[in-house]
């Protein structure tokens, strides 16, 4: 039990002593009852997915000074490799920072040598043998100038790992399954036959600067272990609502390579989920619009409020001790409450006290802040006793754990079939790390995998130390496991409609 809770009783009981009943059963909000292709137009060919890359473009931004407008778009396959420069120097150095830069030299290195390409197809094929599902695949390049290629695709892994090679691009980008092979759509495209999006896994992309408001250990792109927490706990909720509420059996989490995870939902009812479909999940795992939770909670809420405050990892407590409370976010949650007549809590005269009370003590810990709440309620003294009063600071409290800890989406990465995500084993460009899979206990700090790193293993230059590249080894066996699992499963319900066909 989280010692804070008799710090914040008022009657020696549990003030914070939240109704932690989750006996209801959770059911699907969503049902996978419409499997017809979308109906979703033809994509311009010179469209930038802005959504889909904004983290990365952010950081580009941020780190290049480059303005927006800088992103050349390519639309044909030329030209490419010659947008990459080789600077071999700069990067000996930087490993220890884990903020190198990769050279392209050291990009041609790790695909030449050591990127898993046959493990990205077998998992995007979904069989051994080359079929639509990887021939009709979009994937995009993106280049050390700022160009964005799309529309490349591939036959088979040999030819998806020259062509990467051929190209060097600094990452590469995941996209839909298509009606055709995207690099053949002027080709082939015709009245009938238009290169439309028909499956894609249905993804989710979490980035802690989306947590700028409740944590304040960090800010902007930094990350430490303390707002890592918040990551475990949106794999922990976000996991168990897609394995349980609706049944997906395989999903796995990726590092972006700085400060956000991607998880990827590659069952067949994912991949074929419409759009209206995909919205529909999104929305069932968002609160963000909300200022008060309707009550009684939805199961999710209640298994979620279970899992930050109420397990094993004392998540809440963690982050009273770690982050504070901000003032601004505690006062903004506690106006909205104020608008809903039927939860009246805190009046005006009565935030602006505790508005100038929080002022007034700016070194208050989050343990303080909520213990306090009571005696600024209104007319505390004869309201003590007022149970109604008294469970309303308590669902607002409650509120409160979800508000700060809930999981923070980025909503339009997971709404369009059409979106597209940097690629597991793809590198980020800003710091080298490698897009590995991870899960909950990831330190982004000391577990990272760097290109650096891995280069200097590979080439026996840390001979004391292989760790980065048993690492390596072990990030590709999970894959290479996750990719079968898909596999076995496909095969079983392909032998399944055989048989019934030969019947
Ligand atoms: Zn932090």
């Amino acid at each position: 039990m989280p010692s804070f809770a008799s710090e914040s009783a008022p009657e020696g009981g549990r003030s914070f002593g939240l109704n932690n009943d989750s006996s209801s059963p959770v059911k699907p909000q969503v049902e996978h009852r419409d499997t017809s292709p979308p109906e979703i137009s033809l994509i311009p060919s010179n469209e930038v997915l802005k959504n889909s890359r904004e983290e990365e473009e952010e950081e580009e931004k941020e780190e290049e000074k480059k303005s927006g407008d800088s992103i050349l778009l390519q639309d044909d396959n030329e030209n490419s490799a010659a947008t990459a420069t080789a600077d071999t120097a700069a990067d000996a150095d930087a490993a220890a920072t884990r903020s190198y830069k990769p050279s392209s030299s050291d990009m041609l290195y790790y695909y030449e040598r050591l990127l898993p390409f046959k493990s990205i197809f077998l998992w995007l094929n979904h069989s051994p043998v080359p079929n639509n599902d990887f021939i009709n695949r979009e994937f995009a390049f993106e280049f050390k100038s700022g160009a964005y290629q799309r529309y490349n695709s591939f036959s088979s892994y040999q030819d998806f790992k020259q062509q990467v090679v051929k190209s060097n691009p600094t990452r590469f980008e995941i996209g839909a399954i298509y009606t055709l092979p995207p690099n053949k759509r002027k080709v082939l495209s015709n009245s009938k036959n238009v290169l439309k999006p028909l499956e894609k896994e249905l993804v989710f992309d979490i980035d802690l600067t989306d947590y700028d408001e409740v944590r304040s250990c960090c800010s902007k792109t930094d990350i430490c272990e303390k707002c890592w927490m918040f990551i475990d706990i949106a794999i922990e909720i976000v996991e168990s609502g897609l394995k349980q509420d609706f049944g997906f059996k395989h999903l796995i989490w990726i590092f972006s390579g700085r400060r956000g995870i991607h998880c990827w939902v590659s069952d067949k009812n994912a991949r074929s989920l419409n759009d209206p479909q995909r919205r529909a999940i999104i929305e069932y795992f968002d609160i963000s619009k909300e200022n008060v939770l309707r009550k009684p909670y939805h199961p999710l809420l209640e298994k979620s409020f279970n899992i930050i405050y109420n397990n094993k990892k004392n998540y809440f407590e963690n982050f009273l001790k770690n982050q504070n409370i901000k003032n601004d976010f505690l006062i903004d949650k506690l106006k909205s409450y104020n608008t809903n007549e039927s939860q009246l809590l805190f009046n005006k005269q009565s935030i602006l006290e505790l508005s100038n009370y929080l002022e007034s003590n700016p070194n208050l810990s989050g343990f303080e802040k909520l213990s306090i709440l009571e005696k600024f309620l209104p007319q505390s003294k004869s309201n003590i006793n007022n149970k109604k009063l008294l469970q309303n600071l308590k669902d607002f409290k409650k509120d409160l754990v979800l508000f700060l800890l809930y999981p923070k989406l980025d909503l339009e990465v997971s709404k369009q079939t059409h979106h597209l995500l940097k690629s597991p084993f793809a590198v980020h460009p800003g710091t080298g790390n490698i897009s590995i899979p991870i899960h909950i206990g990831f330190n982004p700090l000391t577990s990272a995998l760097n290109l650096r790193d891995l280069i200097n293993a590979n080439e026996g230059l840390n001979k004391d130390n292989n760790t980065s590249l048993d690492l390596f080894q072990k990030s590709i066996a999970t894959f290479d496991d996750f990719a079968k699992s898909i596999i076995k499963d496909e095969g079983v319900k392909k032998r399944e409609a055989e048989d019934l066909l030969d019947f």
